[in-house]
């Protein structure tokens, strides 16, 4: 049984900060599924599509990772996807708190399946889709820190070009 982990997020939209995470996490999973929420209550700036089709651009070199959506309870989508863990990415302390009441709720629901937090790069422990997207709409230059693809999204997006 190959050892598969799901990164679930809502990747509005995927930064070098996710894919840091997903890189390191490479070394440890055979295959990884980044599972997009289709949350209805959460505003997104990018559609589900347009969310997948970033991924799906900025991860074509990576064969081992595969790009689904998913609804309802994460531990339900894990344990179908026979996923051993879920994949969370932890920046500074400010993530803790949250992370750690998802954890230990995604536990209790489903101890089959265990939460791996892996730390990021320090180069991206600033770095959030929200704080990034609010520099972009005022015409921050926001290169570097994503890929290339999310880099003219975003600036399409906001009318820059
Ligand atoms: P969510 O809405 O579930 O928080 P996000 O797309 O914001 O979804 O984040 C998905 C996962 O990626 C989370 O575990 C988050 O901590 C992690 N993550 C987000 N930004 C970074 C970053 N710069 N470095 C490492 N992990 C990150």
């Amino acid at each position: 049984m190959p050892d598969i982990a799901v990164y679930p997020g809502s990747f509005d939209p995927i930064t070098n900060g996710h894919l840091d995470i997903l890189q390191r996490a490479l070394k440890i999973f055979d295959k990884i599924i980044v599972a997009v929420a289709k949350n209805p209550v959460k505003k997104t700036l990018f559609t589900t599509e347009e969310r997948m089709e970033m991924i799906r651009i900025s991860l074509q070199d990576h064969p081992q990772v595969a790009i689904d959506t998913f609804d309802g309870l994460l531990v339900n989508y894990a344990k179908q996807q026979n996923a051993r863990a879920i994949l969370r990415g932890m920046r500074a302390v400010t993530d803790f708190e949250y992370e750690f009441q998802l954890a230990m709720m995604n536990r209790r629901l489903e101890p089959e399946i265990e939460t791996v937090f892996l730390m990021t790069g320090l180069r991206w422990v600033f770095l959030s889709s929200s704080i990034l997207k609010e520099a972009a709409v005022h015409g921050g230059n926001i290169e570097g820190m994503v890929p290339e693809i999310v880099f003219h999204r975003l600036r399409e997006k906001f009318g820059l070009e």
